[in-house]
């Protein structure tokens, strides 16, 4: 075993199922692990890397900014924040940011937006928010309790109480799970952790409208979904509606930490000094490095392309038997197998240099937004022979 590999196991605490590859550099799509052998990337971190390894504008650009002024207190004001703030909303329509430093606690933040917006104008009992079976909103106590999966809810407790939960795509079943103190609903437009899964548009419609007429705030959950993953900047255009709350991280920074809460006009008044922050948020090199995927992936020729790579991974699993069927939505795929266990096909796809995620029983990709064709179609070669492997066993 390398050195890599033999001090992990040793000094850092297991809670990382890894593959047996330690990396060592990447460019574009393509990475190298400590023997040279070089891989393609349908992962892109699990979508954080979204203009892929060491893009020469985003290196430049953080370095930059890491060499003139790496961090700064909330104390005191910054620009590469401001001009953040300003591009997330230009794009997205929302009026105010709150910066987060992931996912998780970005989803924190929109829970306490969500819990005072009440408590400020109804007063004290409204305060529980109804969350989708199956979903995921991250590992910290409160989002593993607004996580509507049971293998989540052990051995932590107490958990934060006020989450209640409904069956995705039922709005009867969501609309029977709310009553006077219920504040808000959360929910990803497509469940990623738990397995690729869209919501329905008519669900959606019906579960935005039901809410804004009874004052109940909508938070959008796009940490996975976000950022031109799904071939829009935001999932919620897809679908017609942009929720009171949306909440972003993943794929934000291209690489370096960092979440966002968008608040509406409803919503980008209700924390004021002293009420919520973070020592980190708003990291001026995390922010350079977002300012730079802003300005590449919020326009309409890139996610047109977005859309046009994702055409070409969907054709690309036609007539493969092991597949059963494909889900998500842009550059975030889901694929059901037929009989093989997606663990395997993960670690077949490692060895023959590709690298690929798995979310439940499926395939999952996420390849960075920008990966070249000559890159995608070298990944989508291996991932047809892996699955095409057994084909004459199975017909055997
Ligand atoms: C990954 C993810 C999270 C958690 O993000 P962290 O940065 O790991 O805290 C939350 N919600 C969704 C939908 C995610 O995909």
């Amino acid at each position: 075993m390398s050195a890599i590999k033999e001090h992990d196991k040793k000094q850092i605490v297991g809670t990382y199922a890894r593959f047996d590859v330690a990396m060592v550099s990447g460019k574009s799509a393509t990475c190298w692990d400590e023997t040279g052998k070089s891989y393609i990337d349908f992962t892109s971190g699990i979508g954080v890397n979204s203009l892929g390894f060491a893009d020469d504008e985003w290196v430049e650009v953080i370095s930059r900014q890491a060499g003139n002024l790496q961090h700064m207190s909330n104390l005191y004001y910054t620009a590469p924040c401001v001009e953040l703030a300003d591009r997330l909303c230009e794009a997205t329509g929302y009026e105010k940011v709150f910066f987060a430093n992931s996912g998780a606690e970005a989803n924190e933040g929109a829970i306490k937006v969500a819990r005072k917006y009440s408590f400020d104008k109804y007063g004290e009992g409204r305060n529980k928010i109804v969350c989708l079976i199956n979903s995921f909103h991250g590992r910290t106590v409160t989002t593993l309790s607004a996580t509507g999966q049971d293998v989540f809810h052990n051995y932590f407790f107490p958990f934060t109480e006020g989450f209640v939960f409904a069956k995705a795509n039922d709005l009867v079943d969501v609309v029977s799970k709310i009553d006077d103190s219920v504040c808000a609903v959360m929910f990803e437009f497509v469940q990623g952790e738990g397995g690729v899964i869209p919501l329905e548009e008519s669900f959606v419609e019906g579960l935005y409208t039901y809410c804004q007429k009874r004052d109940i705030l909508t938070i959008a959950d796009e940490v996975q979904t976000g950022v031109g993953r799904t071939g829009t900047f935001l999932a919620s255009e897809q679908f017609g509606v942009r929720p009171d709350i949306t909440t972003l991280a993943k794929g934000l920074g291209g690489g370096l930490p960092i979440g966002a809460v968008l608040c509406n006009e409803k919503t980008c008044n209700v924390l004021g000094p002293g009420d919520h922050g973070s020592t980190f948020g708003g990291n001026p090199v995390s922010c350079a490095g977002a300012n730079v995927c802003m300005n590449r992936i919020a326009n309409d020729a890139f996610l047109e392309e977005v859309r046009r790579k994702s055409r070409v991974i969907k054709e690309a699993m036609m007539g493969i038997r092991e597949v059963e069927g494909l889900s998500g939505l842009g550059m975030m795929v889901g694929i059901q197998l037929h009989s093989r266990k997606a663990k395997e096909v993960a670690q077949d796809c490692l060895e023959h240099g590709l690298l690929v995620l798995t979310a439940k029983e499926k395939i999952r990709l996420l390849p960075p937004l920008n990966i070249t064709d000559e890159e995608l179609s070298r990944g989508l070669k291996i991932l047809r022979e892996v699955l095409l492997a057994n084909e004459g066993d199975i017909l055997g």
